[in-house]
């Protein structure tokens, strides 16, 4: 077990100053461009994959730190840089974070590495889950999986809503019901291979933040996968189900469940980039902008704004940094994986808004960061887990008791 410790390691310190760099001189400068045209930046993901900043190794490396707080380290200053374009580059982390949690080691290193391609030929991945009457009640899910034994393939239908990356990803990871009875104890996840017919966007999302982050619908309309896309195999699926049948639960958390719980901090980190970002040109600007004579840093009401801005920002770091060396230690005991997400999340809402009101007029205008900020904050209290589901899996783990 890796010691908790504040203090970074030198390899995570060389790393945390490579992406400050990248998102400094690349991602921050092209914000703005890229936000305005709501498009996914492919050169800027480019430019990453070319200098390993992109790609399954970097993932790999980022995830195999004993700590846990690499990936936080490198996420945070990604999102620092901007959180659509950060997005973009880091979105194919959950389709193999979701192939990471369910396939075999085979399965992993045939897809986890065509989620991204290589720097000549940058590919991406995508985590379908969420479909138009299923996003926080996983449980529900009606895109059906059934097994064609004849010919050893699966066929699935469905609809999938609010996907990053659906449709224009190499590789789309869906997950299924295929014993809608047993709910989410009846679903299993999928290996949608390129190019597979049957499989394509629907509409692409309009949004109000992280625009150079690409969403859509995925349409699933017969779409025939071999039997080896399954991923676990069938084998551990056909044993779930009846242990699922017998018993009437397994106790095992849903596959989608098990991605989320562990991807959580990481969003939290997300969060945390866009507030200290928006943090830092606030603390800038109120020191340099004079009014009735002196900064206005120098009135109380903005200098206690910063003054909470800040140790909010810290705060939420440090659950963070907790859930995410728990996540690689022992794993969480008192849901402190929702707790970093949850709080962050609703500090960089905060946090951002109080930059705003910082920045006056300016602040509200595109031309100044802080006015996207706040929009792009936003999507972090929604996806993977919305604030009031992050309360009810605190609620839940504090209690022991099934609230509603
Ligand atoms: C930009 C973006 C990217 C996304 N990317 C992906 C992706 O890559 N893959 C994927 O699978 N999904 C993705 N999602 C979907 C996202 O995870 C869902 O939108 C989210 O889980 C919420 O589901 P919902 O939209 O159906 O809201 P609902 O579940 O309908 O919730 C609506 C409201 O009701 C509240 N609510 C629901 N149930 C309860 C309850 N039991 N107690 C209290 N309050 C409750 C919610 O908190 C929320 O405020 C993305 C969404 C967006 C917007």
């Amino acid at each position: 077990m890796a010691e908790f410790s504040l203090h970074l390691n030198d390899d995570q310190l060389q790393i945390k100053d490579w992406v400050h760099q990248f998102a400094k001189d690349v991602i921050r400068p092209n914000a703005i461009e890229w936000d305005e045209r709501e498009e996914f930046p492919w050169p800027i993901v480019q430019e990453a994959a070319k200098i390993g900043m992109y790609g399954w190794e970097f993932l790999m490396n980022n995830m195999s730190d004993p700590t846990g707080l690499t990936m936080p380290v490198t996420i945070e200053e990604m999102f620092w840089g901007d959180a659509g374009i950060g997005m973009a580059i880091m979105g194919s982390g959950l389709a193999a974070a979701g192939i990471a949690g369910n396939g075999t080691p085979a399965q992993v290193a045939e897809w986890v590495p065509q989620c991204y391609g290589d720097a000549n030929d940058v590919k991406l991945g995508a985590f379908c889950v969420s479909e138009p009457d299923a996003g926080s009640d996983v449980s529900s899910l009606r895109t059906r999986a059934v097994y064609d034994e004849a010919k050893d393939e699966w066929v699935l239908n469905g609809t999938k809503a609010w996907i990053t990356n659906g449709g224009i990803a190499n590789v789309h990871v869906v997950v299924a019901a295929v014993d809608p009875a047993l709910k989410g104890r009846g679903q299993a996840s999928f290996i949608i291979p390129p190019n597979t017919k049957g499989c394509s966007q629907g509409q692409k999302y309009l949004k109000h933040g992280i625009r150079a982050s690409h969403t859509s619908e995925v349409v699933l309309d017969d779409v025939r996968i071999p039997g080896h896309c399954l991923l676990g195999g069938k084998e551990k699926l056909d044993a779930k189900l009846a242990r699922a049948r017998d018993i009437g639960k397994t106790g095992e958390a849903q596959p989608a469940m098990k991605t989320f719980e562990s991807t959580r901090p990481a969003v939290g980190a997300q969060a945390l980039g866009v507030a200290r970002a928006a943090y830092e040109i606030a603390l800038d600007y109120a020191k340099e902008r004079t009014a009735f004579g002196k900064p206005i840093i120098m009135n109380q009401a903005i200098a206690f704004k910063l003054a909470n801005m800040a140790t909010q920002i810290d705060a939420s770091r440090l659950l963070i940094w907790r859930a995410s060396w728990l996540g690689r230690n022992g794993g969480f005991t008192n849901a402190e994986g929702s707790m970093s997400k949850y709080y962050a999340s609703e500090t960089a809402v905060r946090v951002t808004e109080e930059a705003i009101q910082i920045l006056g007029g300016y602040g509200y205008t595109r031309e100044y960061h802080v006015e996207r900020m706040h929009r792009d904050a936003k999507i972090h209290t929604i996806f993977e887990g919305t604030s009031e589901i992050q309360q009810l899996v605190i609620a839940r783990a504090i209690s022991g008791m099934r609230i509603e």
